[in-house]
């Protein structure tokens, strides 16, 4: 299955991600950890995208296209993949078309997760997540269970990402509003896009995912 998760910043795409990658034995391709680790590792493509992304805008085209493009091609995607924050602009998404056309890897399909702007604001400004792992948490809607101890991998320390803060926030809604909800007409043009209810509790949402993804299948 190659899929996308489509969905404003704090819509919950890599808290799905993360559980459907389990589930399908597929990686998820999250752009944003991409250049966060390019940034960290102080990459060429770091230092482009470092100041892009503490202002809340969208880095170029070009280099997220050949990122993508090269991080597909590894052989962990040989059986499908889960996209994460790509594409996000028309021009990502004629690209990946394009290359998925050259690699015989047709999308599946692309779920939308549906989520006003206020609950966005409150997503982003609670979210953490573990140093070590990677996983992600919520200081109101996904807590550890244990006081300050990752639940995967028990480790005790915790980031909080730079851009998730309030002025940052409002900067990469209207790069969502302007630049991506196109995509959504662009899908449902090809008839592969299916739209879920982001609102909900984590759970349900997982629910209606696998929902979607089992009436797909048959
Ligand atoms: P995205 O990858 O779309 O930016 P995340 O998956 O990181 O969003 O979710 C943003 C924050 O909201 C995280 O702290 C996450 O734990 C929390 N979250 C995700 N889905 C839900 C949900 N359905 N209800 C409440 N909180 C959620
Ligand atoms: P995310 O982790 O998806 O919220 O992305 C964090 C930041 O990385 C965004 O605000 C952008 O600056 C940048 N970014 C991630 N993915 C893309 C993309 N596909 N195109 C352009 N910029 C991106």
């Amino acid at each position: 299955m190659n899929l996308i998760l489509l969905g404003p910043p704090g819509a919950g795409k890599g808290t799905q991600a993360e559980l459907l990658q389990k589930k399908l034995n597929v990686p998820k391709l999250s752009t944003g950890d991409m250049l966060r680790a390019a940034v960290k590792a102080g990459t060429e493509i770091g230092k482009l995208a470092d100041s892009v992304m503490k202002a809340g805008q969208l880095v170029s085209d070009d280099i997220m296209i050949n990122l993508i493009r090269e991080r597909i091609l590894e052989s962990d995607c040989a059986q499908g993949f889960i996209l994460d924050g790509f594409p996000r602009t028309t021009a990502q998404a004629e690209a990946l078309d394009k290359m998925l056309v050259q690699m015989g890897k047709p999308l599946s399909l692309v779920i939308e997760l549906t989520v006003n702007d206020e609950i966005l604001i409150e997503r982003i400004a609670g979210r953490f997540s573990c140093a070590a792992c990677g996983t992600g948490y919520h200081d109101v809607f996904k807590p550890t269970q244990v006081k300050d101890t990752c639940d995967i991998c028990g480790s005790h320390e915790f980031i909080r990402r730079k851009d998730d803060n309030r002025e940052t926030v409002t900067s990469r809604l209207s790069a969502y509003h302007a630049q991506t909800a196109p995509l959504l007409p662009y899908y449902r043009n090809k008839s592969i896009l299916r739209s879920v209810d982001g609102m909900a509790e984590i759970k349900d949402v997982t629910a209606s995912i696998n929902k979607v993804l089992g009436e797909a299948s048959k």
